[in-house]
């Protein structure tokens, strides 16, 4: 058999078509290593060559085990922007050498889900669970030199003029994430007084996009002191320490004593969960955007006759056009969720310092080819 095998530079398997890519490979193992590159599946595929990248909590949640839809061999990451390199045969919008940001959600445009605005369960035949997340997740995901994207035309956004990638890379996910979950899902109206329970990335996202619906207080609650004061950069009016004994009056203190209208979680825990309908006022709002991992004990005996409302879900991306504009126009100011720089090829130690984050004071790790 051996003498009768095609040459491989005539079958295209040559240097050329090997990529370096960050590797699940099970429960707390990863690599960056050597894998082929992605090729055009579907005639509505183009094939982008990741000029920045990022971590997401969601990928540290993944290396632990707790998405078991994720199987070993693939590759991670859900956010990234870079340059078309080839387009399917049905792609006729976007061009070899467009700059784009690729949505962490996949869109087909015109399955019934897509058609009510909720890419989050796009049905496109990628996502034949009804989820739209497929990077790094269904799919082979951004942490890689180059990456294919399915249905590309409703999947990715052109960078503006003015739009660098650093900020681009932050609208695959965390800036949409917040200001849907939890923002808009929590209803914040103006003059409202919000709580964000968790300043990370995510809990940042949404103090970030709370004052675009004229929120009148944004408390930033975590129990890090350096996060809590960090968060005023990013539109938080007031801090409080959730370790201290009596954070609940200190925030109780902030609301004209009834509690706040909306109270955000962005931890993914259920004793931040507690907090939130701990300090939410009778008519009030609970939003969840965190990522749990175990059930929370719901204490409706106490909350039903105080009329709270509690949403949650996957982001849509169906706002990232909107926020796009904001940015490009400076009305959102984005600059100060990149704390660290790497290039591609120090993937894993991008990945130490954003798993350190107490430590290092991490909040996206930007990784650029
Ligand atoms: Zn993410
Ligand atoms: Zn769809």
């Amino acid at each position: 058999m051996e003498s009768s095998r095609t040459p491989l530079s005539v079958i295209g398997i040559g240097r050329e078509d090997i990529m370096k890519a960050l590797v699940y490979h099970g429960p707390g193992e990863k690599s960056w290593t050597d894998v082929p590159e992605p090729q055009i599946q579907n005639p509505t595929d183009v094939i982008v060559r990741i000029d920045t990248t990022t971590i997401c909590g969601t990928d540290l949640h993944i290396l632990k085990g707790d998405v078991p839809a994720v199987t070993p061999g693939r590759i991670l990451g859900h956010e990234g922007v870079g340059v078309i390199s080839e387009v399917g045969g049905a792609v006729t919008q976007l061009a070899v050498g467009d700059n784009v940001i690729i949505s962490c959600i996949k869109s087909c445009g015109h399955c019934s889900f897509c058609q009510q605005g909720i890419f989050a369960h796009c049905l496109g035949e990628e996502g034949a669970s009804g989820i739209g997340w497929v990077f790094g997740h269904l799919i082979d995901g951004t942490q890689a030199e180059y990456v294919r994207v399915p249905y590309a035309e409703t999947s990715v956004y052109k960078v503006p003029e003015g739009v660098t990638n650093q900020q681009g890379v932050l609208l695959s996910d965390i800036l949409p994430t917040g200001f849907e979950i939890g923002v808009q899902y929590g209803q914040v109206k103006p003059g409202d007084v919000v709580a964000v329970i968790g300043a990370g990335p995510v809990g940042l996202a949404v103090m970030a996009t709370a004052g675009l619906y004229g929120a009148a207080r944004i408390i930033a609650v975590d129990l890090d002191a350096n996060r809590v004061e960090q968060a005023k950069k990013f539109g938080a009016t007031d801090g409080v320490n959730s370790g201290d004994v009596d954070w609940k009056e200190q925030i109780m203190a902030l609301t004209d004593g009834w509690g706040v209208d909306v109270a955000v979680e962005a931890v993914g825990v259920p004793q931040t969960f507690q907090m939130a309908t701990e300090i939410v006022r009778p008519g009030g709002r609970v939003a969840n955007v965190g990522v749990h991992g175990t059930s929370v004990d719901l204490p409706l005996q106490n909350l039903w006759i105080h009329n709270i409302a509690i949403t949650m879900g996957l982001v849509n991306s169906n706002t990232t056009p909107l926020l796009l504009k904001l940015v490009a126009s400076g009305r959102l100011n984005v600059d100060n969720f990149a704390t660290h720089h790497f290039k591609l090829h120090e993937m894993m130690d991008a990945y130490d310092t954003f798993a350190r984050a107490s430590e290092t004071k991490a909040l996206k790790v930007i990784i650029d080819r």
